[in-house]
Parts: C-alpha cells; structure tokens; sequence
C-alpha cells in the first residue's frame, strides 16, 4: 500500500500510478505539471514568469523562452506604467 505524494490517498499499485525517482508513488493526475515535463522553451518561459534568475548552462531553447517571457513582461510593465500615468494624470510632469 502507499499514499500519493501529492493528496496522501491511497495509490493502487499498477501500471498507471506514477512513481518519482525516490519511489514515492502517485496518482498521475496529481502530478503538477512539473518543469520536466516542459520543453525546454517552456522551462524558461516558466522560469522567467516565476521571477527565478534564468539558469545556466540550458539550451538555446530555453533561453529563448525565458528572453520572450521576459519582453513581454517588460512590456506588460510598460503598458501598465503607462496606463497608470493616464489615469493619474501625470503623464506630461515626468
Ligand atoms: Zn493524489
């Protein structure tokens, strides 16, 4: 018998209960969905959206992903800085 890592219920023991790399079982649907299971692109995509620093020594995919995540924050930032300066008021005093 074992209890899922993730919801502690029980995780019948066959074929479809997932099992991580310290044998702890669980129920696939209970597995978030995980860095590993991301492309690479994806991986740096979720880094930058997460505000980890990118890592190193990755593919030139997932710097990629985290170089876009990260303009189209910036961008965000910009639209979100401008439309509160609107509201505001203060656009022309800076
Ligand atoms: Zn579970």
């Amino acid at each position: 018998m074992a209890t899922c890592k993730y919801c502690d219920r029980y995780v019948a023991d066959n074929e479809k209960a997932g099992m991580d790399d310290d044998f702890k079982m669980f129920h696939p649907e209970c597995e978030p969905k995980s860095i590993n299971k991301l492309t690479d692109y994806e991986s740096g995509e979720w880094d930058c959206v997460h505000g980890y620093p990118a890592r190193e020594c990755e593919s030139a995919q997932y710097y990629a992903g985290y170089g876009d995540a990260y303009a189209k924050e910036q961008n965000a930032n910009w639209h979100t800085d401008k439309q509160f300066e609107e509201i505001m008021g203060e656009a022309n005093e800076i």
